[in-house]
């Protein structure tokens, strides 16, 4: 007898659809699984033969063959075990012929017939095609999400078998209560004093800037990297789709309502492998840290002490959006558009207030140029923080909250898209010219700048994209936008750059 069940498999962050085709006839009694499975996939033989003899089915004495096509792909993890058992239980009789169709399957059984959560549920329910998906109860928000089609759900084997023989319907599909309702925002208003890393990440909310913090130990540059997503609008819909997918495929715990909705925070330890920070690495080519951040905010603290090769590695997704990840025979295309904020001290003793610090320039310069190179071109925006003052940490309120100013954002951010159709970041050559142009008295001080040598060539396309969004800030709160650029925001861009070390070439603002 033979069966043939739709289920899926993952690659990336994409679901690849699985056929599996379930063969019981004469031979031997034994059990095999064709078609690329890996060693969890493998394993699967095991936990459905336990499963099915849990919920009270016979095991066929008889020679079972699994094919998983198409043959060509990997198949990975534990989530064809649902449709592996149902394809025995209809190939040997115990389910009647065709009561699996309109149906297809996706999850991990456990030895007692119980249904488990496989990560990667979201993407693989969106490959099941115009069949209604049945998954593990606890994966229903998220497959929910993203099915085109009616999703069931089961907390067992057994209630499986019981709708497909006809004799209960589909249990309750109400989520568990377990997730978040949504991921917490830290607010701006927690921060004391810090006017200048306030407005530092106002501009860069606004211009989708990344944004590198220098400032001793203490200063706070972690908690104000941690508010940057709260002044983020909410995300629309094909990003809001992508990062559920990029979520459901690292096994992440899923918000309540199983869509990520707000822009991801992700702030991975300096000691992070590249493959941890990039994805790969496993069969199934699992997203890394900086998919996991897509349509959010990576934040890399001690940019300094990260390896060079995991630095090196961001600069594709920083360039186009996207991280490839390849192993032997798999290949994967991960989005991975990322807003990046670091943070570093100003020297190996991590600096403190003027006079403090005890480094050497050439320790100093050692530490600076460990950040050198292409990476440190992207930060738009550069800016010291240093600790708040003794009269900012008594002060008995917080600052102004991050919902006033995510309103301000908002209104910044849609003047540049109505201009150019993309943030002020993304302005680079010919844009630049169009859509930020300076005034005669801009240039002067620009070019003051640039004779005395306290500003390259980049560090000029950095100052006018900067300035770009000062304006369009300033034209969200006052109604009018100066589209020629002007002394004013030039110079508070000027005021918010830091020069990292001007003895050290390459490293000036
Ligand atoms: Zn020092």
């Amino acid at each position: 007898m033979l069966a043939s069940i739709p289920s899926a498999s993952m690659l990336g962050a994409a679901g690849i659809p699985v056929r599996v085709e379930v063969h019981v006839g004469k031979g031997l009694p034994g059990f095999r699984i064709v078609g690329q499975p890996d060693t969890a996939c493998r394993e699967s033989r095991d936990r459905v033969r336990a499963a099915v003899m849990s919920v009270g089915h016979e095991w066929p004495s008889k020679a079972v063959t699994v094919n998983l096509a198409p043959s060509g792909l990997r198949k990975v993890g534990a989530g064809l075990d649902l449709a592996i058992a149902v394809g025995v239980l209809i190939a040997t009789d115990q389910i009647p012929p065709n009561a699996e169709a309109g149906l297809g399957f996706v999850g991990e059984l456990g030895l007692d017939g119980t249904l488990r959560r496989v990560p990667g549920v979201a993407p693989m329910v969106a490959v099941l095609g115009d069949v209604d998906a049945v998954v593990p109860a606890s994966s229903v928000a998220e497959a929910r999400v993203a099915a085109a089609q009616e999703v069931h759900v089961a907390s067992t084997l057994a209630e499986v078998v019981a709708v497909l023989r006809g004799e209960a319907a589909w249990p309750d599909d109400t989520p568990d209560d377990d997730g978040p309702d949504d991921l917490p925002m830290p607010d701006l208003a927690d921060v004391r004093g810090q006017p200048v890393a306030r407005r530092a990440l106002e501009i860069a909310a606004a211009g989708g800037h990344h944004l590198l913090m220098v400032g001793p130990p203490g200063s706070g540059k972690t908690m104000l990297a941690q508010r940057l997503c709260g002044l983020l609008p909410a995300l629309d819909r094909d990003d809001a789709l992508a990062a559920t997918m990029v979520h459901s495929a690292a096994g992440m715990q899923m918000p309540r309502g199983g869509l990520i909705a707000r822009p991801p925070f992700r702030a991975p330890h300096h000691t992070t492998s590249t493959i941890a920070l990039v994805g790969g690495g496993s069969a199934t080519l699992r997203p890394g840290e900086v998919s996991l951040a897509h349509a959010g905010v990576l934040f890399l603290d001690e940019l300094g002490e990260f390896a060079p090769a995991a630095l090196d590695a961001l600069r594709e997704p920083l360039e186009e959006g996207v991280i490839r990840v390849c192993r032997a025979h798999a290949r994967a295309v991960l989005p991975a558009r990322v807003q990046l904020v670091a943070a570093t001290n100003p020297c190996p003793c991590g600096g403190g207030p003027p006079g403090w610090c005890e480094c050497d320039d050439v320790a100093r310069l050692r530490y600076l140029r460990r950040l050198s190179g292409p990476l440190l071109d992207r930060f738009d925006l550069r800016v010291a923080v240093q600790r708040p003052s003794v009269d900012e940490m008594l002060q008995p309120t917080g600052g102004e909250p991050s919902a006033l100013v995510r309103d301000r954002v908002a209104a910044a951010r849609s003047i540049a898209i109505g201009r150019a159709d993309r943030l002020n970041a993304a302005l680079h050559g010919e844009l630049l010219d169009a859509y930020a142009p300076l005034s005669p008295d801009a240039l002067v001080v620009l070019r003051s700048e640039m004779e005395r040598g306290r500003l390259t060539g980049r560090g000029y396309h950095r100052i006018r994209r900067v300035a770009r969004t000062i304006a369009d800030l300033h034209g969200a709160r006052t109604g009018h936008v100066d589209e020629v650029l002007g002394v004013e925001p030039v110079e508070v861009a000027l005021s918010l750059r830091t020069r990292l070390r001007a003895a050290s070439p390459g490293l000036v603002a």
